[in-house]
């Protein structure tokens, strides 16, 4: 049969427990000196330990080895071993995730008063106790207030808000904090040890950010790696393709390019990692990540870390629902190296839109660009005219078109705008359904060759629109003369 690693390295004695310190140290001296809570409620979230630490203490209270309750179970004798083995008789494991609790409490309730078959004291565990049913509660509540000499309880839940405040007052509570890095690699690291395996160092790392402070999802991530790398070394690499991670290798290489502040060369490089398929918002999310770390390792200067991930998630917020992504690539490494600059790449990006329609246009007109003069003026003045018009096609458009602003005409294109909160309205526009027939009207209203295009215009995208003299060249200047 096959038994998972997180099984087979449960910790069988305090000493293996990663992390929790505090707790350990503070049940370790109770069983030492044989003051033990009758109740314990053991909060915190899942895979931390709790009902590993459960059955420790129900080793301590039962082990033979001992003629009296101990911090130091043998792990050899008869009940040692059964309760390693799960199958000790005075150890009743109830999971209230799976089995909502009233039979079970009113079976505890029935037997409560025998005495323990083979040990000290009978140990009920009850993992996930917020999920017990009211009535469950209500009985497992008469038992808690008076519960027999030979009895203890030992509540286990990653929810004690749901935990009435009652029964939380007749338990000791220990709440169990994630583990620590390094504590989850000295753990980590003794499995892989036990097990032969031949590890990167950094592979630790990723396990503890993918496992986010989990000791049992850190053991479980540990399993796929082997399993996956059968009898082979974990590398770095192969973890991150296991997992799914943007490698180190690249995090890392496209710091260097930013640390050195060249823009062009970091450009180049997250063209690179495009052609290679990147998904853009989820690298700069995995390098905010790595700043994040290099940060507490002192290994980035804290305040060039912070503008970095700074920069990243502004962009990102700010460009959510921009669908070329590259270009918010682009928008990115220029808030990060060169944030002054910020309104001029936001122009790029109208820019290149402009540049799309109008190829759409040419190739449409035989390479003609109609330059219509239309001024915007006329065009707003048309304007209610033209959202009657719509309204009557489809009335959603009314909705749609509520916060719509005509701002711009350019060659032949109308630019109408948005605000933020309407971003809604926009993709709706931009849909076919609603593009074709209103472009339709719009040309009918104010000229055949016009195009219309929709954008979000922040206070800052009104500034820079403004100022739309030499847009080109401005955007040609900011990458050293080249438009990529
Ligand atoms: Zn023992």
């Amino acid at each position: 049969m096959h038994v998972t690693l997180y099984r087979k390295y449960r910790p069988k004695d305090f000493e293996e427990i990663a992390g929790q310190r505090e707790i350990v140290k503070t049940l370790k001296s109770s069983l030492r000196s044989e003051k033990i809570s009758h109740a314990y409620l053991f909060t915190g979230p899942r895979g931390l330990g709790k009902t590993t630490i459960a059955r420790l203490i129900a080793k301590g209270v039962n082990c033979l080895a001992h003629d009296t309750i101990t911090d130091e179970p043998c792990n050899k004798c008869d009940n040692c071993l059964a309760i390693n083995e799960g199958s000790f008789i005075d150890m009743i494991e109830i999971d209230a995730a799976s089995n909502r609790g009233i039979d079970e409490i009113r079976q505890i309730k029935e037997k409560i008063n025998y005495q323990p078959s083979n040990g000290r004291k009978k140990i009920y565990i009850i993992d996930e106790a917020h999920m017990l049913t009211k009535e469950a509660f209500n009985a497992l509540l008469k038992t808690l207030e008076e519960p027999p000499e030979h009895v203890i309880f030992i509540l286990a839940t990653t929810e004690p808000d749901k935990i009435l405040p009652t029964i939380i007052s007749r338990c000791q509570r220990y709440d169990f904090k994630s583990v620590l890095y390094e504590e989850m690699k000295e753990r980590l690291k003794y499995i892989v040890d036990q097990e032969n395996i031949i590890i990167d160092e950094d592979v630790y790392e990723i396990i503890y950010e993918s496992a986010s402070g989990g000791m049992r999802d850190s053991i479980s991530i540990l399993e796929r790696l082997m399993i996956t790398c059968y009898e082979e070394e974990i590398t770095t690499e192969k973890c991150e393709q296991i997992l799914g991670i943007t490698s180190t290798k690249k995090m890392k290489n496209f710091l260097d390019k930013i640390l050195k502040k060249d823009i062009r060369e970091t450009i180049k490089k997250l063209d690179e990692y495009w052609l290679e398929s990147l998904e853009v918002e989820m690298f700069f999310k995995d390098f905010a990540k790595y700043c994040k770390n290099l940060i507490s390792k002192n290994e980035l200067a804290i305040e060039e870390g912070l503008d970095i991930i700074g920069s990243i998630y502004e962009s990102l917020n700010k460009f959510k629902y921009e669908e070329d992504k590259r270009l918010v690539g682009y928008v990115i490494v220029n808030n990060i190296l060169n944030p002054k600059k910020q309104i001029e790449i936001q122009e790029k990006i109208i820019e290149k839109e402009v540049e799309k329609i109008v190829s759409i246009d040419k190739n449409e007109n035989n390479g003609i660009i109609e330059n219509i003069s239309l001024s915007l003026e006329e065009i707003q003045n048309k304007w209610s005219d033209i959202v009657n018009e719509a309204k009557k096609v489809k009335i959603t458009f009314s909705a749609f078109l509520r916060d719509a602003k005509p701002y711009k005409v350019d060659k032949n294109i109308l630019y109408i705008g948005f605000n933020k909160e309407s971003s809604y309205s926009k993709e709706s526009m931009e849909k076919k359904d609603y593009k074709e027939p209103f472009l339709e009207i719009v040309r009918k209203k104010i000229h055949p060759k016009i195009y219309v295009h929709y954008t979000i215009n922040d206070n800052e995208g009104d500034k820079s629109i403004k100022n739309e003299k030499n847009l080109g060249q401005r955007v040609e200047d900011f990458f050293s003369g080249k438009i990529l």
